[in-house]
């Protein structure tokens, strides 16, 4: 079995201790995680700090060029890296899965590349010459989960380095072996230490965010991770970007088209096996057309194939986890208990593999722990309403703020109450549908800070003012 290694500027460093990774499909082994500890962690950062002294000097356009360099080489290995991820995450190859997922990291890498923030000049007059200059933070820790690794890798360290920054990365310990493929080939074409990768059981993302010589944190994961991360930034005043969790409303006027609606629905909710933090986790469908839109539903979503990742006909895999899996079990248990409906799937088949039918369960409503707790999978409940107004009150009744849709047949109408939801996005007729050139982010407990565009590269520098 093949035993990974840590790369840590620009080698490759073996630890004495590894884990193994299981293919969620299977539950066999499919390579060995190196285990890092203190030492390589401060080495990792020591390494970042020492090419951060040259990489923040490189001039811009240069910086610009390594990234699209970087973008080739993902092009390059994208058929490789998607397998490796198929093999640790479970989703299928083919589809929205791995080879989707390396599109993305690509779309966002040389979208990033293009970007730049030249100087501003805010005052040129008899009076005096004011300047905002944009420079990089430092070492920047990244922190990332186990539902899109690669692309949220992208995310970022892309726009890290395009800053002028360095990183140190620590992927998931559930989906770690495509992270350490990335490094190795952007390794290919950057300089020693620009971008570095350890990893370990979750204690070691404490010691990473805790860590005095980094100076900003990009953390993507649970609401309840993203407080130890804000917490442990205090001590050195570290830059935050906290992309959380989330449990976005759908909400379903009176005036829309089922048949119209219901493949667009289905993908909000279910892209990644319902594993995307944006995805569609509460659908509210108006009483005047709720049968319609659950039968709509239910056709589109009995056509789907549920299967191992690496066979190409799957359209979806298993989910990632046996966490995962389990919570999925009690939540449909409780909300079977309190009378919910199932219209499709609830019903898991034992092992081998973490296979979770897809699940669309009607009449729950707030109380039902799948309509009040983010479900991260591959189970839908649907909700019954009668009044807009009161409908967007429950939408909003959550400290989750991350996205939200409105689908209706009449677009200034769904923009309307769109814009009345509390969220960073927010789509029409759509939904989860993000693209690079539009900031991304949670209000409430779903996150600090935005990612994507001049905004989110923002976020990898620090202003400095001229007067002159
Ligand atoms: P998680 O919070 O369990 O883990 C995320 C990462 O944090 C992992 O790398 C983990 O090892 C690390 N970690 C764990 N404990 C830590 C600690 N004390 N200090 C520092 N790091 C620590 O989340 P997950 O289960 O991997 O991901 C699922 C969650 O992520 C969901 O809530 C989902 O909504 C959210 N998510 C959000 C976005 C977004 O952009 N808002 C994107 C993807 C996922």
């Amino acid at each position: 079995m093949k035993q990974y290694t840590l790369l840590i500027g620009g080698e490759r460093v073996a630890t004495e201790r590894h884990a193994d990774i299981r293919n969620p499909s299977t539950g066999e082994v499919v390579g060995q995680m190196p285990l890092a500890g203190k030492a390589e962690l401060d080495r990792a950062v020591a390494a970042a700090s020492a090419a951060f002294a040259q990489w923040s000097r490189v001039p811009d356009g240069e910086r610009a060029q390594a990234c699209r360099n970087v973008a080739d080489k993902i092009a390059e290995h994208a058929e490789d890296i998607a397998y490796l991820l198929t093999l640790e995450q479970g989703k299928p190859l083919n589809g929205l899965g791995s080879r989707f997922e390396l599109g993305g990291a690509l779309a966002w890498t040389r979208y990033t590349a293009e970007l730049s923030l030249p100087v501003e000049v805010l005052q040129d007059d008899n009076e005096g010459r004011v300047e905002l200059h944009r420079k990089p933070i430092g070492v920047t820790g990244s922190i990332t989960p186990w539902n899109w690794p690669v692309m949220i890798a992208c995310w970022h360290m892309i726009p890290a380095i395009r800053a002028g920054n360095t990183v140190v990365i620590k992927p998931s310990p559930l989906t770690p072996l495509s992270t350490i493929r990335l490094i190795e080939v952007m390794n290919e074409v950057l300089p020693a230490g620009v971008v570095n990768v350890i990893t370990g059981e979750n204690e070691i993302g404490a010691q990473l965010s805790a860590h005095p010589g980094i100076a900003k944190m990009s953390f993507t994961g649970s609401t309840e991770t993203g407080k130890k991360v804000m917490a442990s930034a205090v001590e050195t005043l570290k830059r935050l970007t906290l992309e959380l969790g989330g449990n976005d409303a759908g909400i379903v006027l009176p005036d829309a088209d089922p048949g119209r609606i219901a493949e667009g629905l289905f993908w909000g909710a279910f892209i990644n096996n319902g594993q995307t933090c944006a995805a569609l986790k509460r659908l509210y469908v108006h009483d005047s057309l709720y049968d319609q839109v659950c039968q709509a539903l239910t056709d589109y979503a009995s056509k789907i194939t549920v299967g191992d990742g690496l066979d190409e006909k799957s359209v979806l895999g298993p989910v990632q986890n046996a966490m995962q899996f389990n919570k999925l079990r009690e939540l449909v248990d409780d909300a079977k208990a309190k009378g919910g409906r199932i219209l499709l799937g609830g019903d898991p088949q034992e092992g081998p593999g973490y296979f979770y039918p897809v699940t669309l369960v009607a009449d729950v409503d707030h109380g039902t722990r799948l309509v009040d707790e983010e479900q991260f999978g591959p189970v839908l409940p649907i909700i019954r309403y009668s009044d807009v107004e009161e409908v967007i009150q429950r939408a909003n009744s959550t400290s989750f703020g991350l996205g939200g849709s409105v689908w209706s047949a009449d677009a200034e109408r769904a923009r309307h109450y769109a814009l009345q939801l509390e969220c960073g996005s927010v789509w029409i007729n759509k939904h989860g549908a993000i693209q690079p050139n539009a900031p991304f982010g949670g209000v409430k407990q779903s996150g600090i800070g935005v990612e994507f565009g001049a905004e989110g590269l923002k976020e990898f520098t620090v202003s400095q003012t001229v007067l002159s």
